[in-house]
């Protein structure tokens, strides 16, 4: 879909947006079963991914330092290309030939699969040598990776397996230990929908255990390129846990396929742009009524429907809309700007804001409503009385 297509779209999810997402997903009432106040957990949990963003560069050299010390091996990779290479470096110097590969979101983002079926390796072997997995976090103090396994036998197989190799995003992080409490029961409410923690694991290697190997891949992936943008970069702080799309209104009407890409939903909107290119992805900041469902959900508070307004503003200011958008907005800018117009009586400026707008946008659009007089003239007629 192109933008306009996008927006055409968009008119008539317009129509839907109501709250019944939240009534079929209302992950609010499991949390007050658990916490007893609800924005008290999400600022609490927003914080703390935030104070590992906020120092991302020396808390990741911690985490290698204290990861290290415990015999652990980390692996830098700034691209895909990277990683397979020294992944594959990996298990070929070690002769493996099957592994145990978990799949997640990143996984697939990688696309962990097919690098190991393109080498001949095996990726869902019944072996327990080598196991491959992506952790839900890791934590910095004590090196930690914390996991959310589907059944007992997986977490088994990981637990027995010889050499554990994790793999992560550079923003997969939190700063201590003491924290992660908050995160098993955010993981199993906004993810599963359970009141009760997920079966998990906090996985710590030892520096005494000489028959057991620990690699530790962190993947850029174009995530760093989000750190240059003060606003955006917050999306760094996402959980993936999935929430914010089950109650999206556009999100359930296209679902994941539009996006051809792993990474979905009102997140994406955002981020997406800045992980890929601009050109095939800036139509996705306007896949957003703005209805703010997402923000309010979101169990750390990532003002998504502010940084979708952001990314236009990016977008607008660096001429990288379409030549259509551009024309218009210049257009709306100049209009908006002029005093002598804002001047004008209602029903001129409204119909000259119409005539502005081609025919289809005058669909998509309410004309808003101007007030009787503008600042100008309130601020004119107060002189007049001083
Ligand atoms: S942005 Fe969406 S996926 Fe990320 S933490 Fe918030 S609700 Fe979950």
């Amino acid at each position: 879909m192109n933008t306009s297509e996008y927006k055409r779209f968009l008119h008539i999810c317009s129509k839907n947006v109501d709250n019944s997402a939240f009534e079929l997903f209302n992950p609010i009432s499991l949390v007050h079963l658990t916490f007893d106040d609800i924005d008290k957990l999400k600022n609490q949990a927003s914080k703390i991914r935030q104070k590992f963003l906020d120092n991302i560069v020396d808390n990741l050299l911690l985490f290698e330092k204290n990861f290290t010390s415990k015999k652990g091996q980390i692996n830098w990779c700034l691209s895909y290309e990277d990683f397979t290479q020294q992944l594959l470096n990996l298990l070929s110097n070690k002769k493996i030939k099957a592994v145990n590969a978990f799949s997640s979101a990143f996984t697939q983002e990688l696309g962990l699969e097919n690098i190991l079926k393109n080498e001949g390796i095996t990726p869902f072997s019944k072996e327990n040598k080598c196991t491959i997995l992506s952790p839900n976090l890791a934590v910095v103090d004590t090196a930690s990776m914390f996991s959310v396994f589907d059944s007992g036998f997986e977490m088994e197989l990981f637990l027995d397996s010889k050499i554990k190799i994790f793999i992560l995003p550079i923003n997969k992080f939190i700063c201590n230990i003491s924290d992660i409490h908050l995160f098993t029961h955010i993981f199993s409410i906004y993810n599963k929908n359970l009141n009760f923690p997920e079966l998990s694991n906090i996985f710590t290697p030892l520096a005494n255990e000489d028959n057991k190997e620990t690699y530790v891949f962190i993947v850029d992936n174009s995530r760093s390129n989000l750190l240059a943008f003060k606003e955006q970069r917050k999306t760094l702080t996402c959980l993936d846990c999935g929430a914010c799309k089950r109650v999206c209104p556009v999100y359930m009407s296209i679902k994941d396929e539009p996006y051809d890409n792993i990474i979905t939903g009102p997140i994406a909107n955002v981020m997406l742009p800045y992980l890929e290119n601009y050109e095939n992805h800036k139509h996705l900041s306007f896949n957003c009524l703005l209805c703010g469902n997402c923000q309010r959900i979101c169990p750390v508070n990532i003002p998504i429907p502010d940084l979708i307004v952001e990314n236009r503003k990016f977008f607008f200011e660096n001429k990288i809309l379409d030549f259509e958008d551009n024309l218009l907005l210049h257009g709306l800018r100049k209009f908006f700007l002029n005093r002598n117009k804002m001047n004008r009586r209602t029903w001129v400026k409204k119909y000259s804001l119409r005539r502005r707008l081609s025919k289809s946008t005058r669909k998509l659009v309410q004309i808003p409503k101007f007030s009787k007089h503008s600042f100008n003239q309130i601020q004119q007629e107060k002189t007049k009385h001083q």
